[in-house]
């Protein structure tokens, strides 16, 4: 495994469309072992393969920290209710902008060994999951926050506590 370089809002392939994926490979296999060690190296709770430069539709998430998901070839199927809160992407160091997203969704996807699954999410992993979607057709979240974004300046003792982690 290894670290991959991610890539920084501005950088023209965050704006590309991705294309879904056939077939699993080994190369695939280790990019998704290598998304979620950038993810995890990066205190994030998802990532999307277009934030390390590859245009494919392949997504990890882990709100948790111990709930690894991915998801290839994903869609959203279901969705109800609503959530308005601080969003921010690893993609836009720094920065966060208030975001509202569906409260629940169901997505309709691949594992990583290619098995058809259903997944479900709420709260922080609807959040997600609709973040890191958006992602496979070059949007950012940017586009969605209620007067634009902002600078973060958290709070914590850098010795002590984990730094805020980020979709
Ligand atoms: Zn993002």
């Amino acid at each position: 495994m290894a670290l991959r370089t991610i890539r920084i809002a501005g950088d023209p392939v965050l704006e590309k469309k991705c294309r879904e994926v056939k077939e699993m490979t080994p190369r695939l296999q280790e990019l998704i072992d290598d998304m979620f060690e950038t993810m995890y190296d990066a205190n994030g709770v998802g990532l999307a393969a277009p934030q390390v430069g590859v245009l494919k539709r392949i997504v990890v998430i882990d709100c948790t920290g111990e709930d690894p998901i991915c998801m290839i070839n994903p869609k959203v199927i279901e969705q109800d209710g609503q959530q308005t809160g601080e969003e921010g992407c690893l993609s836009v160091p720094g920065k966060a902008g208030i975001v509202t997203r569906p409260q629940h969704v169901k997505v309709d996807c691949y594992d990583r060994d290619m098995n058809h699954v259903i997944l479900e999410g709420e709260d922080l992993l609807a959040r997600a999951m609709c973040h890191e979607i958006d992602h496979l057709d070059g949007k950012m979240y940017m586009d969605l926050a209620e007067g634009g974004i902002h600078d973060v300046s958290y709070d914590y003792d850098e010795e002590e506590e984990e730094a805020p982690r980020t979709i």
